[in-house]
């Protein structure tokens, strides 16, 4: 009697640790670690997102914590070179890029992007003394150079040929963030600075002598990067996303960083 007993406990282990394993085979975790949602982002970019000691903050931010909880998972964020994330995402190191990132055809060969949740215009910031008056003086003939943040949609437009509506690779100054780009040009290493308006109006404030141009370049849509294999997370997340959006948090997370004009 022991003995069944005994052997019925064994085979009983037996076929739950097998289960168990089976489990694992189908069920993989939505995320790369279990509980988890990895956001990378370049948190030089206010008031999407920005570090607040040494907190991260912003509308990015914001509105990542609000998908996570949604999703029931911890938000967990990366700063890293807004060049890094496309790669990062693909590869599977991080579940989602989310960085003002501008939806592109070329990115989209790339990752997938959820629904747009906002919308960003590149602007032109100068000194304000500069003889640049208008979006009609730049040129790109040599007499002035434009700082960029590596990599974003400003730094493509503006290092397109002349032909294409840039002002040509050679005119050209790449740096890491936005604002080292701004300081670039408040200490008059380049003369102007093509950036998102929104941080542009940012690093307007914080920094003194600076202007920015009437008239914007391009429109652009902002949305998160997911990987191309992980079309659950996008659904996932796409579907949080609608949520805020329809229920009036998107908005209101906007607003409360961006003073309505
Ligand atoms: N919207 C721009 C882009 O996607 C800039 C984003 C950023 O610098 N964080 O390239």
């Amino acid at each position: 009697m022991k003995n069944i007993k005994k052997i019925a406990a064994i085979v009983l282990a037996v076929v739950l640790t097998a289960l168990a394993f089976a489990g694992c085979g189908e069920k993989k975790s939505l995320t790369a670690t279990e509980g988890k949602l990895v956001m990378a982002t370049n948190a030089s970019f206010p008031p999407y997102e920005f570090k607040e000691g040494e907190n991260y903050a912003g509308i990015d931010v914001e509105i990542a914590g609000k998908i996570a909880d949604k999703l029931g998972l911890e938000l967990e964020i990366k700063d890293v070179e807004f060049g890094s994330i496309i790669g990062g995402v693909q590869s599977g190191k991080f579940d989602m890029g989310m960085a003002g990132m501008t939806v592109t055809e070329e990115r989209k060969k790339s990752v997938n992007f959820t629904d747009s949740y906002a919308t960003g215009i590149q602007s032109v910031i100068v000194k304000e003394d500069s003889t640049i008056k208008s979006l009609d003086d730049l040129k790109g003939d040599g007499s002035m150079k434009f700082g960029v943040q590596q990599d974003t949609t400003g730094d493509i437009y503006a290092s397109s040929s002349t032909e294409e509506g840039g002002y040509g690779e050679e005119n050209i100054v790449r740096y890491k963030t936005g604002n080292e780009a701004v300081l670039a040009l408040a200490s008059g290493k380049v003369q102007a600075v093509i950036i998102d308006n929104e941080p542009a109006k940012s690093y307007v404030k914080s920094t003194a002598g600076l202007k920015i141009l009437d008239g914007s370049w391009v429109e652009e849509q902002y949305a998160i990067a997911i990987s191309k294999d992980n079309s659950e997370l996008l659904e996932k997340v796409n579907g949080a996303l609608k949520e805020l959006i329809d229920d009036g948090t998107v908005k209101s997370i906007i607003d409360k960083y961006i003073a309505a004009e």
